[in-house]
């Protein structure tokens, strides 16, 4: 059975490229007789705002949409320790105590999301005590040998997780970053086709190394085109996108919102990217 997933993170309002991110995965599990999971991924603990939960929750069943809610990160904190201990055993992991600053002063390569990590800590000895700490992409993918994953849209792609270079798994200040909570936590739902946006295509290449190291099933992939403004940027609460919840708070019609977005008639100034 198909299962397909929406995973929002509860630190800003849900914008329209959200609800055509969550329509296409919906819909998808629909039209394949398979289930739509939702999933909130709530361990960014500074930025995190619980009540966002209640708002998505309205966002999406105001947009016509049923789903089958999934524990929320912040309950599957214990997996994701387990298998960071998993990883460090194996020798991928190494503590890193770079600040951000540092990395942007430091960094000659400008990967998928910024900065490549150039690899300051790596082979050091570093206090481990309050470090984040990175996979050693280049240990890992040796280990790996090579690999491919399958994205519906774009077809079959060779593994090329060092674009991203040696990302953080265990942040300093959460048991897991995001690659490792959503890659476990995929596999643990049983997701079977990973739903989301282009702008997260680069970190599928982590995400299926990450599979390999941990022996998870390998699903497939869809990354839907994105919504972009009139800059040709995508859509983001902090630009001023206006927000689901004031579309449906000011009566707008949500399900008819939802079939314009599966039609592709978007509001002005918007386009698919
Ligand atoms: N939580 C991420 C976000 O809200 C999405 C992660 C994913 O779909 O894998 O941007």
């Amino acid at each position: 059975m198909e299962i397909t997933r929406f995973a929002p993170s509860p630190n800003g309002s849900l914008h329209l490229g959200h609800a055509y991110a969550a329509i296409v995965a919906h819909d998808i599990a629909m039209a394949r007789g398979g289930q739509f999971i939702v999933r909130l991924e709530d361990i960014d603990g500074a930025r995190s705002r619980p009540e966002l939960a209640t708002e998505f929750a309205e966002d999406l069943a105001w947009l016509g949409l049923e789903w089958d809610a999934v524990p929320a990160q912040s309950t599957r904190l214990a997996s994701y320790a387990d298998a960071a201990e998993r990883l460090r055993a194996a020798g991928v992991l190494y503590p890193c105590t770079c600040t951000r600053a540092e990395i942007a002063a430091a960094a000659t390569v400008h990967g998928p999301e910024g900065p490549v990590y150039p690899g300051t800590c790596r082979g050091r000895s570093v206090d481990p005590t309050g470090a984040a700490w990175r996979l050693d992409v280049a240990k890992a993918m040796e280990l790996a040998g090579p690999l491919s994953w399958e994205d519906e849209l774009a077809s079959i792609q060779r593994a090329r997780p060092d674009l991203l270079g040696d990302v953080v798994l265990v942040r300093k200040d959460a048991p897991a970053s995001y690659h490792l909570a959503a890659t476990l936590d995929d596999a643990a739902d049983g997701v079977t086709l990973v739903t989301r946006g282009r702008d997260l295509f680069a970190a599928s290449h982590v995400h299926r190394l990450l599979q390999h190291l941990l022996d998870l099933p390998v699903p497939r992939w869809h990354h839907n085109p994105l919504l972009l403004d009139e800059s040709g940027e995508k859509l983001a609460k902090r630009r001023g996108s206006t927000s689901l919840a004031d579309r449906r708070k000011a009566g707008e019609d949500g399900a008819a919102l939802a079939q314009a977005l599966r039609e592709q008639r978007f509001p002005a100034g918007i386009s698919l990217g």
